[in-house]
């Protein structure tokens, strides 16, 4: 979760969605990707009806629906057959951080190979000197470094001279590489915007330290957080419904979370619960505080521990935890 809002339409709160994964490479993706990181080499696959040359390989042709057979030794050069400028930043989906823009992103085509890879053209390159045609060569992570993925290519760099000889060589039959797992993130930058009443809300928190449901005047109920539109009767809800409530409250019910996500506001064990406070209808899930995890009960009377800075979302409170008795 991150801090900062900017108030030019209403509180927002920019959010990183950082979603990590692994992928089965599969026998002839786990070859490709191994040799590259062990050796620094290029492997593609023939197809044995069309001849095509295939890089990343892949079982079967896509042209002919064939089982692609024979293994080709590459080499690390190659044309770029088409390129664009980026000029928004792209994720690594290794890192799941963002290579800053401006540069060219192309497919490269391997000399000995007919298909292409797609990858980043050296980002120290201007975009604008980058020409379709352009010789290329593999500059490769240092080989303690390597971790056997596409990202084990750092980028394509441009460089003088022709097809090199020696490319396209048969290749003989490898080892057998068993299983292999990639680990990856899908990461998308979000920003949350809150609404009128929302931003009322974080406002008064924020300045004020002070806490706000939204009354709804037909069903006369409160709900916190505040919303837009009664969850009970569907009235429309406005800045003119908030109430001060709280700041102290009730312990509904509790959970204790001992593994982390990039989304969670700092790292685990800890203790989430939903927290009903004076003068509302709802509760609301927040972070809670105690020494103890075994000492906490339902019911509990609890109370909010607000930030020292204003960030301009909920973690302008800190967490609740249970009111000394
Ligand atoms: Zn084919
Ligand atoms: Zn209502």
């Amino acid at each position: 979760m991150q801090a900062k809002t900017i108030k030019t339409e209403g509180a927002n709160i920019p959010i990183t969605v950082d979603v990590p994964y692994r992928f089965a490479a599969g026998s002839y993706l786990a070859k490709f990707l191994i040799e590259l990181r062990d050796n620094g080499d290029f492997y593609g696959i023939k197809c044995p009806a069309c001849g095509r040359v295939q890089v990343p390989p892949r079982v079967v042709c896509a042209m002919c629906h064939v089982e692609n057979t024979q293994w080709i030794k590459l080499k690390n050069e190659g044309i770029i057959k088409t390129f664009t400028t980026m000029y928004m930043p792209l994720t690594d989906p290794t890192t799941g951080k963002a290579h800053e823009p401006p540069f060219a992103y192309g497919t490269v085509k391997l000399d000995g190979s007919d298909s292409g890879i797609d990858h980043m053209i050296n980002p120290g390159v201007d975009p604008a000197t980058i020409k379709v045609g352009m010789r290329v060569k593999a500059v490769l992570r240092p080989k303690d470094q390597r971790i056997g993925d596409l990202s084990d290519i750092l980028y394509f760099d441009p460089i003088e001279g022709e097809i090199t000889e020696g490319s396209g060589n048969s290749a003989p039959e490898q080892k057998d590489y068993g299983t292999f797992e990639v680990d990856q993130h899908i990461v998308a930058e979000c920003r949350y915007y809150v609404g009128a009443i929302a931003t009322r809300f974080y406002e008064l928190l924020g300045s004020k330290r002070k806490l706000t449901g939204v009354n709804c005047k037909t069903c006369k109920k409160v709900f916190w957080p505040p919303r837009a539109t009664c969850g009970r009767c569907f009235s429309a809800l406005t800045e003119e419904d908030l109430v001060e409530i709280g700041p102290e409250g009730t312990l509904e019910t509790f959970t204790k979370i001992d593994y982390n996500e990039p989304v969670h506001p700092k790292q685990g064990p800890q203790v989430y619960g939903i927290v009903k406070l004076d003068g509302a209808d709802t509760g609301m899930a927040h972070l809670i505080k105690v020494e103890d995890y075994d000492t906490l009960k339902t019911g509990m009377r609890m109370k909010p521990l607000f930030s020292d800075s204003t960030n301009g979302n909920i973690l302008d409170i800190m967490h609740f935890e249970p009111v000394a008795i």
